[in-house]
């Protein structure tokens, strides 16, 4: 068996690729039973591909976590518009530029705003706000992730100097979107936005959860195949966990074996990728960012959000890194990083083909 696994793994090493049903066997194989054998020799092929291309170099970017206020109803997500029991907040603009300069001084070359999709943020606000962090700081990188907007939208931020956008598919399975979705959100609408994010010119990053509410092995398998038809720049994915206040507040969480194999198959089959180890992946297990890089991941990124915030961005039950400062997080991550024999490097760090 473990020979035959192997095997698999090494035509998706050579090749880049596999069949739907392949990825799945193999996915199953792998994370269903003890095959440790076949794990272990997939690590080593993701860990051998990242440093070929990366090195030990474990690129960094400052999250800000801007608003915890949403439109949408995702059945997973804690800051849904439905959970009635966290209290809201939303940063203005000179909050975030405080994140910046907080971050720039700690070394911070690229900037992640994310939230809720807050009818607030307007598209002429954030574009201000993209503006001014781009005035100040010439140098970064700004990755805006604030969910599905009109094209015009993501138009207007990119002429004001976004250069990243983050949206997961959370899962290409169009039946299994819609058992974690509302009925007014789509499939067909998540992958038009990231198509449209692509054609203007981003470096665009998609994603998944792992072991989400039904997901099986093979709608996993169509994740991974959705990702080689969109090539994005940036791959995050991380272990679903429940939320406590969600629908699925009784489901069983993602598991880190799972999610060690999906990062060490992305890194296979996309080389070249920024794939973060995510914070979701260190709140299942203590050393699970660690893991992650030993599988492929070559990204972190630290909370640089005001410490009074951060514990109302709570999309999952637990999450880490809520009580410290930033300059907290940056130092702890150095550290974790160099534990498994890696450096974390502060340029922009951008997609290079
Ligand atoms: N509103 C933005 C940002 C969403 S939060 C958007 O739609 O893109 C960022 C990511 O957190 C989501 O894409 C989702 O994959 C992840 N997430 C949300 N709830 C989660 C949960 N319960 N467990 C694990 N990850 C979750």
């Amino acid at each position: 068996m473990a020979d035959r696994l192997c095997q698999m793994i090494d035509r998706i090493y050579e090749y880049g690729q596999a069949d739907k049903e392949i990825l799945a066997a193999l996915i199953e194989e792998i994370c269903c039973f003890e095959n440790n054998d076949a794990l272990e020799y997939l690590r080593q092929l993701a860990y051998k591909t990242a440093h070929k291309y990366f090195g030990n170099r474990i690129y960094t970017r400052g999250l800000i976590e801007c608003t915890n206020i949403c439109r949408n109803d995702c059945l997973y997500c804690g800051i849904r518009k439905s959970n009635q029991k966290i209290e809201r907040y939303r940063l203005d603009k000179e909050d975030i530029l405080d994140c910046c300069e907080e971050g720039y001084a700690l070394g911070f070359r690229t900037f992640v705003l994310q939230g809720g999709e807050d009818g607030a943020y307007t598209p002429s606000f954030v574009a201000d706000v993209v503006k001014s962090i781009k005035e100040n700081y010439g140098n970064c990188a700004v990755t805006l992730s604030f969910g599905e907007q009109e094209s015009d939208t993501y138009r207007l931020w990119k002429e004001a100097g976004a250069d990243r956008y983050l949206l997961r598919h959370e899962t290409a399975n169009k039946r299994h979107y819609e058992s974690l979705h509302p009925s007014w959100m789509s499939y067909e609408n998540r992958v038009r936005c990231l198509y449209n994010l692509k054609e203007l010119g981003y470096q665009v990053g998609s994603g998944f959860m792992v072991g989400s509410p039904y997901q099986t092995p093979l709608h996993l398998a169509e994740d991974l195949l959705f990702l080689t038809e969109l090539k994005p720049h940036m791959i995050g994915i991380g272990p679903f966990i429940p939320h406590k206040d969600t629908p699925f507040a009784g489901m069983a969480s993602g598991t880190l074996k799972q999610t060690l194999v999906m990062i060490g198959l992305l890194r296979l089959m996309f080389p070249k990728a920024l794939i973060p180890s995510t914070t979701s992946l260190g709140t299942i297990a203590p050393d699970g960012r660690e893991q992650g890089f030993l599988y492929g991941a070559n990204v972190v990124m630290p909370n640089l959000s005001p410490v009074a915030v951060r514990k109302k961005y709570m999309l999952y039950d637990n999450k880490i890194c809520t009580g410290e400062e930033s300059a907290q997080c940056r130092s702890c991550l150095d550290l974790r990083v160099k534990s498994v024999g890696f450096e974390l490097v502060v340029d922009r760090g951008d997609y290079k083909e």
